[in-house]
């Protein structure tokens, strides 16, 4: 028999799945960046500089950390380079930019990491590629001398496998098992069990040779919005290590930010994920921190962290007929992110701060009650007033030609007002 109205059991309110993975402790100095377990879900981004220019590199990290990236990666693929990190480290700190390192390592890691003391000191973790520590004898050996410096100099490492690299020995070997099957899998299921493999076995050795499980992290990454949503459900079945999340050579634009997001949000629905990069190639003119942009904004949307404050903004239609309401939202949203780094410190709780730029008549007044503050432009034929709501009251009505102006003006009193006091009842 259906329900009465008041019967009816309220509809659930879908959030992410917790996450079941170990915690793991990521340590530069004094500082202590937890990831895993009930950590919230870090940001990571890696720099496109060449590590050798200690300066550019220095400039480039603090950029993204400045962006919100709580992990920077840097390449360290020559004596070279490894002898610049140090002093990029340096450089960090002298600027007061105390985000933790990751030295990103292919080929000739344990020559690096042994030869270069410094280096190892330096970087708070190690991305070591199981797929490319060597080749045969060698492997086992390349691989236990860099975990013996993460060992030797208390260091967290990620086991970072990539389809584009994966332990050729392992995947020969699946393939040769595969075709004594009765049923052979598809060509794809066997790559996913390399992966999980080669990544599970290397976290297995490394422990075996006395690294504590709390400073490894593992991924497994792919390019394919299916193939990385199969293998790290599957990974995830199959261990606790805390698991860094990113689809591989995500591309370009929209089509890189989309299928990052689309792989990304079920995973971390899912409760799948413990560190995020989207791997975003830059266009043109590009800044390298869009990466760490969108990467905060796929757990902004998700509910999982709260970044920056967010502008809501109609998509415009056949009501508004010009760009004003558009320009504004960019304006407003250009300047509270430009703001961040800034306000985190001084105006604590402002990233949760909601602000609404309208259109027209039709949603402009009721999502701006919505917000914490929102304008209703007027749309093609509307009296040219716009109304201002501030904590879902009407305050005030703009007129004339420096609305723009004047909204910032209020938006900046208002973030004074609310999150300013904070600071000088807590002083
Ligand atoms: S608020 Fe007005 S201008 Fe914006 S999309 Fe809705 S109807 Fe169009």
């Amino acid at each position: 028999m259906e329900k009465l109205p008041c019967e009816m059991d309220p509809i659930a309110i879908a959030s992410p799945l917790p996450r079941r993975s170990r915690q793991a402790r990521v340590v530069w100095g004094s500082r202590v960046v937890t990831v895993g377990g009930d950590a919230p879900v870090r940001v990571q981004s890696m720099t496109n500089t060449d590590t050798v220019d200690a300066i550019g590199t220095a400039i480039q990290v603090k950029e993204l950390a400045q962006a919100g990236s709580e992990f920077v990666r840097i390449t360290v693929n020559t004596p070279e380079a490894a002898a610049a990190v140090p002093y990029i480290r340096e450089q960090l700190d002298r600027m007061g930019e105390s985000v933790p390192l990751v030295g990103d390592f292919h080929y000739n890691g344990h020559r690096l990491l042994t030869e270069f003391p410094d280096c190892a000191q330096a970087l708070s973790k190690y991305r070591i590629n199981p797929g490319n520590v060597g080749k045969g004898d060698k492997r086992d050996r390349q691989f236990g001398q860099m975990i013996d410096a993460a060992m030797r100099w208390n260091k967290a490492v990620r086991i970072g496998v990539n389809w584009g690299s994966l332990d050729q020995d392992l995947l020969v070997n699946l393939m040769d098992t595969n075709s004594r099957r009765a049923k052979p899998w598809e060509a794809r299921q066997v790559m996913y069990e390399a992966l999980i493999t080669s990544a599970i076995e290397s976290a297995h050795r490394a422990e075996k040779m006395g690294l504590d499980g709390n400073q490894i992290i593992l991924s497994c990454k792919v390019s394919g919005v299916q193939d990385l949503i199969s293998v790290y459900r599957e990974l995830a079945r199959r261990c606790d290590y805390a698991l860094h999340l990113g689809l591989t050579e995500a591309g370009m634009g929209t089509k890189g930010t989309v299928a990052s997001a689309t792989a990304l949000s079920v995973l971390l629905q899912e409760g799948i994920g413990d560190t995020i990069r989207v791997s975003l190639t830059p266009q043109p003119g590009e800044a390298r921190t869009q990466e760490v942009v969108v990467a905060s904004e796929i757990l902004q949307a998700l509910g999982l962290r709260v970044f920056v404050p967010s502008v809501t903004a109609c998509p415009g239609c056949g009501r508004t007929t010009s760009t004003t309401f558009q320009d504004l939202a960019k304006q407003i949203d250009d300047f509270l992110r430009a703001q961040m780094p800034v306000w985190r410190v001084r105006y604590p709780g402002v990233e949760n701060l909601r602000v609404a730029v309208m259109g027209c008549i039709v949603n402009g007044p009721g999502e701006s009650k919505h917000a914490d503050i929102g304008i209703s432009l007027p749309g093609t034929g509307e009296a040219p007033a716009a109304p201002v709501f501030i904590d879902g009251e009407k305050a005030m009505t703009l007129r004339g030609d420096n609305i723009a102006n004047e909204f910032h003006q209020i938006v900046e009193q208002y973030i004074e007002k609310r999150f300013g006091a904070a600071v000088v009842s807590a002083a």
